[in-house]
């Protein structure tokens, strides 16, 4: 189906539901979204769904998208968490207009503060934070108010002052919204906008020890930019009466919160912090890992921006939170990989074949097409030979009926090549078999066959002569259950011990040795593989990206 034909098809979400109806109504003549980050972690493919809604909507209506990182806590932030974040957007194919940060509002924001002392709608709380909970009450019972909460104007203005002067330790003082301490909604109840934490911020250093409060910065930030349209996940929902009420009184640029629900992946942990503990604790090499679901794993084991964002399309945008199954994500990279993959043969598991009807030292070059699915037909050559490898479980000695395989007196086509039969099978003194003896029919190369000779199986195999040697590393689920973080104890407890295979030595056709990065392969039969980063010019390593079947789907429907 062609991009145009699904777009069409398409009906609109909530989202965008509610976009067309501020525009048709000319609420606004072009939308502002943005993409908030918080650098302290790799984005996931959570975060990939945002994105692709995000910076979405601004392709399919007019306006833009900034990226703005959530800069406001100054223990958990790094810069190379910013460096990673633009990378993996960029890779994913959107271009933000604006890159802010909310650090750069801390003046903005601190200005805003004493507006609301002004107004009588702050105030400087001495009260510990354990003193503050305990006077908030529950939902059903109102809270007390704070023996802080009358202060003057002029004694809050000076305190405030003082505390962003550095005059007080972490934790002493607070400033505190004065909304209503039995206000049903829990969050209304005087919430902390400001606290003191002498720390050092990647990029303000230490000209602030008093840090505002997501609450404080958040909706702030998007007036500040003009931000029509604040998309976030639904734990937000309860915060925006207080979003509402702050831009209210601080009477600034009317932005609205729109909330979607979380998108999260089975067998896998969609959480920053849970992630960095994988990486912490070496359950994984790295942010990179190419069993993460970080974008920047994703992307090491193979899988491309296009079937990234073709998966966030499918999936689309819901107001219920619930779990993906992993298999759809994997559907969407085989089907971009049929389409781009180069095939190539490789034998894992060799067993080597001597056509005993074929010349010694005679090579032959064939051709191969590149990728049956291209739009242009492109041929590779392919050396074939006298001494050849199959793959071991290709053979039977023994075969059951249906057996299309190699089997003794047995003929099968070898790919791209010629019809062979199995004549002898050749054993060391223990009984092991090493070779097998076999002939090869002339007439029957493919693509000029004229043997009249039909087979079923089809193998793959490679010339030993010009076989070059790579490692594999194949993957499975990280985790064993579907929803790790919901399961008793520690999530990673349920860690697949098995989730990382690697075989150290296989045979692959010669044109591999040319292999690229960016370029993408089918070993046939065994899977889709890209070059990892771990290569070098002594040795291939490639990363299956996925297997070519669903082969998950089928042991699940089984058991
Ligand atoms: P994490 O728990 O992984 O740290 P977060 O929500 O704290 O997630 P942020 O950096 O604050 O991470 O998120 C940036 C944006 O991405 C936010 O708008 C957030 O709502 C959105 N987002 C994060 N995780 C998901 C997810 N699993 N599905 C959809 N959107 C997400
Ligand atoms: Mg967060």
């Amino acid at each position: 189906m062609s991009e145009h034909k699904k777009e069409e098809e398409k009906s609109l979400n909530f989202i965008e539901e509610i976009i067309e109806a501020d525009l048709a109504a000319g609420k606004y003549d072009h939308i502002v979204t943005r993409f908030p980050p918080e650098p302290n972690g790799y984005l996931h493919i959570g975060h990939a769904s945002s994105i692709c809604l995000n910076f979405g909507l601004t392709r399919k209506y007019p306006g833009y998208t900034n990226l703005r990182f959530d800069d406001t806590n100054p223990v958990t932030e790094e810069t190379e968490y910013v460096e990673s974040i633009k990378d993996d957007i960029r890779w994913l194919g959107f271009t933000w207009k604006n890159e802010l940060y909310a650090s750069d509002y801390f003046g903005k924001l601190y200005d805003f503060a004493i507006v609301l002392i002004n107004k009588g709608l702050a105030y400087v709380d001495d009260s510990t934070s354990e003193q503050i909970a305990s006077l908030k009450g529950t939902p059903t019972e109102p809270g007390v108010n704070s023996p802080f909460r009358d202060r003057s104007r002029e004694e809050n203005l000076d305190l405030f002052m003082r505390m962003k002067n550095g005059e007080f330790p972490d934790g002493s003082r607070t400033l505190r919204a004065k909304v209503d301490m039995a206000h049903p909604n829990m969050i209304m109840r005087d919430p902390i906008l400001y606290r003191i934490k002498h720390a050092h911020h990647h990029r303000t250093g230490d000209e602030w020890c008093i840090y505002p409060m997501y609450d404080f910065a958040h909706g702030q930030s998007d007036s500040i930019e003009e931000i029509t349209h604040s998309l976030c996940t639904m734990e937000f929902i309860p915060h925006r009466e207080l979003y509402d009420w702050l831009i209210n009184k601080l009477e600034i640029f009317p932005s609205h919160q729109y909330e979607f629900a979380r998108r999260n992946l089975n067998y896998t942990v969609t959480s920053k912090r849970k992630l960095l503990q994988l990486v912490n604790d070496k359950h994984v090499t790295g942010w990179d890992d190419p069993r993460m679901p970080t974008i920047t794993g994703l992307r090491r084991r193979g899988y491309t921006p296009e079937s990234i964002v073709d998966f966030c399309d499918r999936i689309g945008i819901a107001k219920r939170e619930n779990l993906i199954d992993v298999s759809l994500l994997e559907f969407c990279i085989r089907e971009h990989l049929n389409k781009i993959s180069h095939r190539r043969m490789v034998v894992f598991d060799p067993l080597k074949v001597i056509i005993t009807n074929y010349p010694e030292g005679q090579v032959e070059m064939l051709k191969s097409e590149d990728n049956p699915e291209a739009e242009k037909v492109e041929y590779r050559d392919l050396p074939f030979s006298r001494e050849l490898y199959i793959e071991a479980d290709d053979f039977m000695e023994v075969a059951p009926k249906k057996y299309f395989r190699l089997a003794p007196g047995q003929m099968v086509r070898l790919k791209s090549a010629y019809i062979i039969r199995c004549d002898e099978v050749i054993k060391d003194e223990n009984g092991k078999i090493t070779s097998l003896h076999c002939s090869y029919i002339p007439e029957s190369k493919s693509g000029e066959d004229s043997s009249g000779i039909n087979v079923k199986g089809t193998l793959h195999w490679v010339s030993i002569a010009h076989a070059v040697t790579a490692e594999v590393r194949l993957y499975d689920r990280l985790f064993r259950v579907e929803d790790p973080s919901s399961e008793d104890g520690d999530f990673k407890d349920y860690i697949n011990p098995d989730s990382l295979k690697v075989v150290e030595t296989v045979f692959a056709e010669p044109s591999l040795k040319k292999s690229r990065f960016d370029d993408r392969y089918q070993f046939l039969r065994k899977g889709y593989f890209c070059l990892d980063k771990d290569s070098n010019e002594e040795k291939l390593i490639f990363n299956r990206t996925v297997t070519l079947k669903d082969a998950w789907a089928k042991e699940q429907k089984k058991n």
